[in-house]
């Protein structure tokens, strides 16, 4: 690869198609579960607003703690669609088990990898076959090399349609659940020709972090950024005290029209 890649994301069901690359700022933004219809709609132009091009939304959501929201599985997943074809913004959404994949890649116009399974082969595999773009989380214990190895896997498989997701790692700093490796960027863009955004919502896991973390990643070059955003955080069924709402949602949008231009 001569030069780095640009990731087509959409383009089907009536959504647009989004560009992900070295001359594309992208922010994809949304709820770190869809909850119900009207919460997933709502959010939806929230991140419109904020000017997303990408709706997130979890909707098969393996996480560390057993008591923790899972997700609405497949009736989250025709939420997310109805809120991304209200909104005319494409969707991604993670495949946790490789059994669910076909079912996401109906509804989803990107599959996002979790950190907790970049190292998941059968995922790896079937999210690769699934022919739809892939948004490759780092692994919260991954090396650079490790997450590229993952990325490889995918490629080899016939998908370069690859976007890569920093959303921090494990380190011995307890103040936030891991410490976001900013330096990975400009890293990972000189070993690989695929797109790097970052997400500083997971890393820190707190709100007062987020918009911070996104400047600072914003100046070393990063592709985009994955933001967690949700209309009343206090009520969210998870993650709430990372999500951003109201006024702070207007305050990322301004300071990523400063300083990412391209968006
Ligand atoms: C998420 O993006 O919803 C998520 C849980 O992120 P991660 O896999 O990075 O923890």
């Amino acid at each position: 690869f001569p030069s780095r890649s640009t990731v087509v994301v959409g383009g089907s069901g009536g959504r647009p198609e989004v560009r992900i690359g070295p001359e594309y700022f992208t922010l994809i933004a949304g709820p770190c579960a869809v909850e119900s219809l009207d919460q997933i709609l709502e959010t939806a132009e929230l991140a419109k607003a904020a000017g997303a091009t990408l709706l997130r939304g979890g909707t098969f959501r393996p996480w560390s703690s057993a008591e923790t929201f899972r997700g609405l599985g497949r009736s989250g997943l025709h939420m997310l669609a109805e809120a991304g074809a209200a909104t005319g913004l494409p969707v991604v959404t993670e495949a946790a088990d490789a059994r669910d994949v076909e079912a996401v890649a109906e509804q989803a116009d990107m599959l996002q990898v979790g950190a907790r399974n970049m190292q998941n082969f059968a995922l790896l595999d079937a999210v690769a076959q699934s022919g739809k773009p892939v948004l490759l989380k780092r692994g919260i214990q991954a090396t650079i090399e490790e997450w590229l190895m993952a990325a490889e896997y995918i490629a080899q498989r016939g998908n370069l349609n690859i976007v890569l997701c920093e959303r921090g790692i494990r380190t011995f700093e307890p103040t936030t659940p891991a410490t976001l490796d900013i330096s990975a960027v400009p890293t990972v863009q000189r070993l690989s020709h695929l797109p790097v955004v970052v997400d500083p919502t997971h890393a820190s896991g707190r709100r007062d972090l987020v918009l911070p973390l996104a400047r600072a990643v914003i100046a070393v070059g990063s592709d985009g950024v994955l933001i967690d955003v949700h209309p009343d955080p206090e009520s969210a069924l998870c993650d709430g005290p990372q999500a951003l709402a109201g006024a702070d949602v207007r305050v990322l949008a301004s300071a990523i029209r400063r300083l990412a231009p391209l968006l």
